[in-house]
């Protein structure tokens, strides 16, 4: 009879996640989905280095989505990978059309480990940079997450290869949280390393924390990635992580993500009158 009442259950549960999936598909149809853009900053230049795109889903009943209500739901659906090919398109679009009011910032777009290990990835991608001939090299970065087994490992060591020939960067986002951040390091020959913003979060106070973000720093180093801290949320967590070695930082304390016709509003503003000024040297 329990075993009744749990099938029962996930034959509900197995529904609702259909319904949930087939909602995500009409939104994608009805281009529902929206960039948004959260700066990355040099503080010790005080200059802007770049921008992640981070997709919301602006729904018409609820608002603006973060990825965490829609993106789970499609985690092991194809979906995910043409959501995923609509981020790299819409990302070029902005691209280009901020080039031509004469803003030149390269994006990260973060790409899921379902979507990089497609065998066709590599080939889409070099057929949407063909569209997109005023695309250079530089202007794109992929973040990736530490998958868990070693195989996929290979698989994702000679796409970044690939994806390198076509002028995109990489970075390991969240570092220090995955399965195998060392062996990811080790065998992965991205330009950068981004500190999860979990260890940046307590820094000031928990010895631990600091202790792990110092180490990450000094990884870096050693193997000749730049390191970029997210979540700073404060000068005072800016300040620290220059102290220690670390000049990029991204993170609400500089800017939430925002929609993209802000951008060059917020940008002329950071460029005149901004509190991180501070922390940069004087010319
Ligand atoms: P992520 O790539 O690690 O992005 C950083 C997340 O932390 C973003 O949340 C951002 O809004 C948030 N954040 C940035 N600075 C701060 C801060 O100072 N304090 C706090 N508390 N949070 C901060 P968001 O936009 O909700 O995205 C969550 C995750 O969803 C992303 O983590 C990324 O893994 C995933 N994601 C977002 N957009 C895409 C996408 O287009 N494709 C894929 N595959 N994943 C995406
Ligand atoms: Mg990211
Ligand atoms: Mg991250
Ligand atoms: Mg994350």
């Amino acid at each position: 009879m329990f075993s009744d009442i749990f099938d029962v259950a996930k034959d509900v549960a197995v529904t609702n996640q259909y319904e949930e999936i087939e909602n995500i598909r009409c939104a994608f149809k009805n281009d529902e989905f929206v960039l948004y853009y959260q700066p990355k900053i040099n503080m010790r230049t005080n200059q802007i280095v770049g921008l992640e795109a981070l997709i919301r889903w602006d729904h018409p009943q609820k608002g603006i989505l973060p990825p965490a209500a829609f993106l789970p739901v499609i985690e092991q659906n194809t979906l995910l990978i043409e959501l995923g090919e609509w981020v790299i398109k819409a990302a070029l679009n902005q691209l280009s059309s901020w080039s031509k009011s004469g803003i030149e910032m390269p994006i990260s777009v973060n790409i899921s480990p379902l979507q990089l290990q497609q065998t066709d990835f590599v080939d889409r991608l070099t057929l949407i940079f063909k569209s997109h001939p005023h695309f250079k090299a530089g202007q794109i970065e992929f973040e990736i997450l530490e998958t868990s087994a070693l195989d996929d490992i290979k698989i994702v060591k000679s796409v970044v290869e690939k994806c390198h020939e076509l002028g995109v960067v990489f970075s390991i986002d969240d570092f220090g949280t995955g399965y195998s951040s060392l062996t990811y390091l080790k065998k992965l020959p991205t330009e950068y390393l981004k500190i999860d913003r979990s260890f940046i979060r307590y820094m000031l106070t928990d010895h631990d924390d600091r202790s792990i973000v110092m180490g990450i720093i000094q990884l870096a180093k050693t193997f000749e990635r730049t390191v970029i801290a997210e979540g700073v949320e404060t000068i005072a967590h800016g300040e620290k992580l220059l102290t220690l070695g670390c000049k990029l930082a991204q993170g609400f304390g500089i800017s939430k993500p925002m929609p993209a016709k802000e951008f060059p509003g917020w940008l002329g503003h950071w460029t005149h009158n901004n509190e991180w000024q501070i922390l940069s040297d004087p010319e």
